[in-house]
């Protein structure tokens, strides 16, 4: 396994929407191999979800997990979820504001108003199509990972940027 270089905002793969992955090659090494990959980086850098383009790569893959994460303390645990071409079926109207950041758009948080629960729709690594629901905390991160497939990036769904900032400052003047 490897860990893989991200790609931050300013990188034209990170606007740019993603192609699915056909489901035939889903067993392939090639993309066995990638998944791993992309695990072991959101490890690397403490993240709780990582979409391929994030490493580069505009195909519609993504990993979720959370641990005791210290840049979220107080979330998850959430286990190991690989969505490739994962679709939001249905989202409830219901939306909960709370803070993201994203490896791509290092050292910042904002809040973001997100849907609460969601209805979605993949692949699993093994090929197979899974439907599950998914709310609060994990409900966000697949509407962030989402967006990467999308080439969007959680600015993009802020109301406003008044509540964007460096790290330092959010863990010195927000967080509570
Ligand atoms: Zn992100």
């Amino acid at each position: 396994m490897s860990i893989l270089k991200v790609a931050r905002l300013g990188h034209p793969v990170i606007r740019k929407p993603s192609a699915s992955v056909p489901k035939e090659t889903i067993a392939s090494p090639e993309v066995q191999r990638f998944i791993d990959d992309m695990i072991e980086t959101m490890s690397e850098y403490d993240g709780v979800g990582l979409a391929a383009p994030q490493v580069h790569i505009s195909k519609q893959v993504a990993v979720i997990e959370v641990r005791q994460n210290r840049r979220y303390p107080g979330e998850g645990p959430i286990p190991l979820t690989v969505l490739i071409n994962p679709k939001i079926l249905s989202a409830s109207k219901k939306q909960l504001e709370d803070w993201e950041g994203c490896l791509s758009v290092n050292d910042f948080r904002g809040r973001v108003p997100r849907a609460e629960s969601l209805e979605v729709e993949a692949y699993n690594r093994k090929g197979e199509k899974v439907k599950f629901h998914a709310h609060g905390f994990f409900a966000r991160i697949i509407q962030h990972e989402c967006d990467h497939l999308a080439g969007k990036v959680f600015l993009d769904r802020m109301p406003n940027l008044s509540t964007l900032a460096h790290l330092n400052e959010f863990a010195r003047y927000w967080q509570e």
